[in-house]
């Protein structure tokens, strides 16, 4: 065993293209299971009989996942299993391995450690806010935020334009 993922949590994109020598020690939600099943059941199949321990985030550990992911502004993108994934990783306090800059960010500003698939590459941080198309208003995300990959945000509170995913200004 080379140790390399002992311990920490892993998204679907490793499951897909890491070794599964390299896989061994992970720690993975079952969830990932099906998501691996539509994108390739024959990956599905070997990952399935790695050693990685397969646990599945409690509510809690799901509801800290929604407030990190609130408080950077990520959440709204974050589909159902990434949150799971996250959760796992913060609740557990184990480092993440992942290539989505928003998990990666969420991890980061919650303290844990975010590795990517290849390593290296600095890291920046950032946060994201719903900004109005009318009025230029920004709203916080916040932790009941409705999550799509894509598509505008709430309306604004202020004019009643749609609101559109940006980067916060500092
Ligand atoms: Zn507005």
């Amino acid at each position: 065993m080379t140790g390399e993922a002992v311990g920490a949590v892993l998204d679907t994109t490793a499951l897909l293209h890491w070794p599964l020598e390299r896989l061994a020690g992970g720690v993975c939600c079952p969830a990932q299971l099906d998501e691996l099943e539509r994108l390739s059941p024959a990956r599905r199949m070997l990952v399935e009989a790695a050693e990685i321990d397969w646990l599945n985030p409690s509510p809690d550990q799901l509801e800290a996942a929604k407030s990190a992911a609130a408080s950077t502004g990520d959440l709204p993108r974050l589909s159902t299993v990434d949150l799971e994934v996250l959760a796992l990783s913060l609740g557990l306090q184990c480092p993440l391995v992942t290539d989505d800059y928003r998990l990666q960010n969420v991890a980061m500003k919650a303290g844990i450690e975010a590795r990517s698939l290849a390593t290296s590459g600095a890291k920046q941080q950032w946060s994201w806010v719903w900004r109005c198309t009318g009025c230029g208003k920004e709203h916080g995300v916040d932790a009941n935020t409705q999550r799509r990959r894509d598509g505008p945000g709430p309306t604004c509170d202020v004019c009643g334009s749609p609101t559109v995913m940006k980067r916060a200004r500092r």
